[in-house]
């Protein structure tokens, strides 16, 4: 095997910032005789030149240890944040510069062994500070299991012991080991994120034992709130392969084995991301896309309780379909007031779950989106107090009548809504 070293592609895609943290590490490290590695997503984004913020370092043994030991080389500099003991994992965070605005936060973990008790199960821990190869073959797949060492006397070294670099340039996704997906089914949705952000395809063994694993349906013990973390991400890229293939591909199953598949979906999928992008200025952050792709399937109550998701969450997609099935409240919609009645209590995202399925009423969705959803009074109840009226039962109404006539277009300025007011 030819030893290969990422010295161009570490200068060139580590950002300054997380390279001086690094040389403290290294520093650290090579002096107390301590095996240390960038590991997993950071050493695949190296080599495909991608951005990547998310430091991850394996110390092949103590990472507590380790993270004190950088703290007391480094004072003034670094800061131990978190420990925890069990898993013997760190975060550590460097503050670069004078005025603490160059911080740059790296989680440093022990090598471990771990083993699956049963199907699907959180795994145990075997043991801590094993050698890296241990450690690299609990991971996920071949492209996630590459190690860079930051030691100095071999720097950007390398350590790939399962193909993961011919496997970035073949494009391929492919697990590490047989029962990959049966102890861990989540990482069927991992290999659906990363086919189809990165454009890669499954191996043809990795895809047969994913169809395996989904015919098996033995996923009794798998926790929701794993899957839903998965699920947000692949649905978050706001691609609509993720959804045909999770849909075709049986990928469901893992969060709902009765679901109730919606005809075309291929369609369905396609219009979702459209309207996504679309709308994207509408949305006040892109972490929720996800919702909107599970307003338009027909999640029970029950399945979302199950993905651990919060009270907000299920709102969400349970409004997505609540407003589809009175649709015809919207359809039959005559004035503009009609039409932002429809819509005022729901989220952005539930809006755009029911605008990809009912794309006949488009127009008026629209038209709440870029005009009615902004619209307010200048008027409230200490103007009206001001004015002169007993505050009582009467305020509300006449807010909500002025509020209608405003956004009907009876009225517009503010000497308008006072007028109004006072004729009420
Ligand atoms: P992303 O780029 O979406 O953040 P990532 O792989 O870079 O993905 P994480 O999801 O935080 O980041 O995972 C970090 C590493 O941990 C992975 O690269 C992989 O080596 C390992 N890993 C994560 N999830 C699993 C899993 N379910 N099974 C085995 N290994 C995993």
């Amino acid at each position: 095997m030819t030893t290969v070293y990422l010295i161009e592609e570490y200068e060139h895609h580590i950002p300054e910032n997380i390279k001086k943290a690094l040389l403290f590490c290294s520093k650290v490290a090579d002096e107390a005789n301590i095996p240390i590695f960038l590991i997993g997503g950071i050493v695949r984004d190296i080599i495909i030149s991608r951005k990547n913020f998310d430091v991850d370092i394996t110390v092949q043994g103590n990472a507590v240890e380790f993270a004190k030991l950088v703290q007391e080389k480094c004072p003034g500099i670094c800061q131990v944040k978190e420990i925890h003991d069990a898993f013997k994992t760190a975060k550590i965070q460097f503050i670069l510069n004078d005025n603490g605005d160059e911080c740059v936060k790296i989680d440093l973990a022990s090598t471990r062994k771990e083993s699956y008790p049963c199907p699907a199960c959180l795994p145990v821990i075997e043991k801590i500070g094993c050698e890296l190869y241990e450690d690299v073959i609990r991971r996920d797949f071949t492209i996630n299991s590459m190690a860079l060492s930051l030691n100095q006397n071999s720097f950007c070294q390398l350590i790939d012991y399962l193909s993961g670099y011919s496997d970035i340039h073949q494009g391929l996704i492919r697990i590490l080991h047989h029962n990959s997906f049966i102890d861990d089914p989540t990482r069927i949705i991992r290999a659906l994120k990363f086919s189809v952000r990165f454009g890669y395809k499954l191996d043809d063994e990795t895809q047969k034992l994913m169809h395996e694993c989904l015919n098996s349906r033995r996923f009794d013990n798998l926790a929701g709130e794993r899957v839903k973390l998965e699920l947000k991400q692949a649905l978050n890229i706001n691609n609509a392969e993720v959804l045909t293939r999770f849909i075709n591909e049986n990928i469901y199953r893992l969060v709902d084995t009765e679901l109730e598949i919606p005809p075309n979906i291929d369609d369905l999928s396609k219009k979702c991301e459209q309207t996504v992008k679309e709308n994207m200025g509408f949305l006040y952050t892109d972490e929720n896309i996800w919702l909107i792709y599970l307003g338009v399937l027909l999640l029970s109550r029950e399945t979302l309780e199950k993905l651990y998701m919060s009270n907000q969450e299920q709102e969400i997609v349970i409004n997505a379909d609540m407003l589809a099935q009175k649709k015809h409240t919207l359809a039959s919609a005559k004035t503009r007031f009609e039409v932002y009645e429809f819509f005022e209590k729901s989220r952005i995202e539930s809006i755009l779950a029911f605008l990809t399925k009912n794309y006949d009423l488009k127009d008026k969705v629209d038209l709440y989106l870029n005009e009615l959803q902004d619209i307010t009074l200048s008027i409230n109840g200490d103007t009206l107090i001001k004015m002169g009226m007993q505050p009582g039962p009467n305020f509300g109404k006449l807010l909500r009548e002025a509020l209608r006539a405003k956004i009907n277009g009876k009225i517009i300025t503010h000497e308008e809504e006072i007028e109004f007011a006072k004729s009420f």
